[in-house]
């Protein structure tokens, strides 16, 4: 598929704060199976939203001014037709990449659109901006790609519509953890958001994750191991424990090697781990 060549960019600036619409230590994500790799990016309304690859528009839909709510479960309680009326009013807009995959951008502001249908758009242009339209219980952006499960029309609002959203692995993902805050917009995001995004991604963010937890590299924990245990064998020497063994008069010979040995392996430790540092 052409998604690995041309991977899409983030939907919007690195530079603004934004939160992720899941729950990584209940492992509750908050889309049906159709929509599993779906995106809620938690945005302050009126964020630019970009093209994350080259498309061509197919459908926009700004003209609804029906805002979300933060008590959206309790206004629909258990009314369908209070449902309909919410998923209804969520304003998208949705690009064909032409290669069998599409972006869905859902709940723009009323009017939120920079676009018409049928008009082409390049990677990075804006085509939007965020909001809280229809179903939505805060702020957020819905982005998900997807593709077609059987022939059918890849519009919203059609009984016919069969569509699976593919994992998205942005291409720039990496700095704009730097700017990921809590769905509240509280907290620095918990390294466990970053674990479950890499488990659930991949790569982009797997090596971001990784550099933060692994910690010390294979080589640098085998030479701090070695230094280790020279100097427990040097102290060992130098004190006369291993005198039964050696003989008093080879005791301060083998401690003063094992000192060095220690002290050389130490040296290396030391260097490989501001090595490492510096790398990151
Ligand atoms: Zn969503």
């Amino acid at each position: 598929m052409g998604i690995n060549e041309d991977k899409p960019i983030v939907p919007f600036p690195e530079d603004v704060e934004f939160g992720l619409g899941m729950n990584p230590i209940k492992d509750e994500w908050r889309h049906p199976e159709k929509a599993k790799y779906a995106w809620d990016f938690m945005l302050p309304e009126n964020t630019p939203l970009y093209a994350t690859k080259s498309g061509k528009v197919l459908q926009v839909k700004v003209d609804s001014n029906l805002q979300g709510s933060e008590k959206l479960d309790e206004i629909i309680g258990t009314d369908p037709e209070m449902k309909k009326k919410f998923k209804e009013g969520t304003n998208f807009i949705i690009i064909d990449h032409g290669d069998g995959t599409y972006s869905d951008y859902e709940h723009l502001k009323y009017d939120g659109s920079e676009v018409v249908e049928g008009e082409d758009v390049v990677k990075g242009q804006v085509i939007g901006y965020s909001g809280n339209t229809g179903y939505s219980d805060a702020p957020h952006l819905h982005f998900e790609i997807f593709e077609l499960t059987k022939k059918g029309d890849p519009k919203h609002l059609n009984k016919i519509r069969k569509t699976r959203s593919i994992p998205v692995n942005f291409k720039n993902m990496i700095p704009y953890m730097e700017k990921l805050v809590d769905r509240f917009g509280e907290n620095k995001a918990p390294s466990d958001i970053v674990d479950y995004l890499a488990s659930m991604y991949g790569v982009g963010l797997e090596s971001n994750a990784k550099t933060d937890k692994k910690g010390p590299g294979g080589l640098e924990k085998i030479t701090g191991i070695v230094s280790i245990i020279s100097f427990a064998a040097s102290l060992l020497f130098l004190t006369g424990i291993t005198g039964n063994i050696t003989g008093v008069s080879k005791n301060n010979f083998y401690g003063s090697i094992f000192t060095g040995l220690g002290l050389i392996f130490a040296g290396f430790w030391l260097f490989l781990k501001n090595s490492t540092k510096t790398k990151k």
